[in-house]
């Protein structure tokens, strides 16, 4: 097995983790529900590890075909076939009523049926019209909370539950699968088509003067306290290197800011430090480059 693109937080979970101690975020469950999502997901890479057999694994894809942007979990390449793996992470008892889904206490949600016929048709699409593949696919719900039931499931649902996970890692092990070029370029060529950014996200409103400023626990997320040479976390007792702590604050500041300018007055106001100039000054030159003079420069990678 060769994981050919690893998987990362989406730059939507990326920013609300960097926004959440600084606002209140106006949607917190949907914040929720997408580190939830990536919690299973991380699951399933853990269940993807067992593979031995020579296979190619890409993580998370954002595609798009004829105007329909999907998104992938887990695509698994084997000689003769791809598995198509939608990580949920759902947890509790739930049972079937026809295509219905629903909860022990009767609250219907949504199937996430759908969505993943939805993203199968699309690849089949993409593979057959643009880069010329026959190879079949079978796309599964992967189930990994181990706390998951769902009653009433027909055996012909495209799902593996948790008390599967082990059967079917031995039957991908057994499969007769030896890759060559054709299935290495079409994993490339896949990564090369993956879009950075959902077009679909809706972003939330914020703006450097209404964040909270200081440096954030990257262990917890609380603001830290400076102490001299080092940073400490009162929550979590978490320490950290100054420079290193207000690099990664700096760090922090691009990924929400990325067309702002990156100056040392702005720098000091967004890590609040206080006192000496050069605190902020020191981890600027030391890993930017300077550009323009005086009042005026700023800081570039
Ligand atoms: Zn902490």
């Amino acid at each position: 097995m060769k994981i050919v693109k690893e998987r990362e937080p989406s730059l939507e979970l990326k920013v609300l983790r960097l926004l959440k101690p600084r606002m209140n975020l106006p949607d917190q469950q949907h914040y929720v529900n997408l580190e939830k999502g990536y919690a299973g997901e991380l699951k399933l890479d853990v269940w993807l590890e067992g593979l031995r057999n020579d296979c190619l694994v890409v993580n998370d894809l954002l595609l798009t075909h004829k105007g329909k942007v999907f998104q992938i979990d887990s695509l698994v390449i084997f000689q003769s076939m791809i598995y198509l793996f939608d990580s949920k992470y759902h947890k509790g008892n739930f049972y079937l009523d026809g295509n219905k889904w629903n909860t022990l206490a009767d609250d219907e949600i949504n199937s996430p049926l759908p969505q993943m016929e939805r993203c199968e048709s699309l690849l089949r699409q993409l593979l057959r019209q643009c880069l010329n593949t026959n190879l079949p696919i079978e796309a599964f719900l992967v189930f990994t909370h181990p706390e998951f039931t769902l009653y009433h499931a027909s055996p012909k649902l495209p799902a593996i539950f948790p008390t599967q996970l082990h059967s079917f890692m031995k039957k991908m092990n057994k499969l007769d699968s030896k890759l060559n070029r054709s299935h290495e370029k079409l994993a490339e060529q896949l990564v090369a088509q993956h879009l950075n950014k959902s077009p679909n996200t809706q972003w939330p409103e914020y703006d450097f003067g209404h964040l909270k400023k200081g440096v954030v626990c990257s262990k917890c997320s609380s603001f830290m306290i400076e102490r001299g040479r080092i940073w400490m976390c009162a929550a979590c007792g978490q320490t950290e290197n100054a420079q290193a702590a207000i690099l990664r604050s700096i760090q922090e500041f691009k990924i929400l800011f990325p067309k702002e300018k990156i100056t040392s007055n702005k720098m000091r106001k967004w890590c609040a430090v206080e006192g000496d100039r050069k605190k902020v000054y020191r981890t600027l030159t030391n890993h930017f480059k300077k550009v323009g003079s005086r009042s005026a420069s700023y800081y570039i990678d």
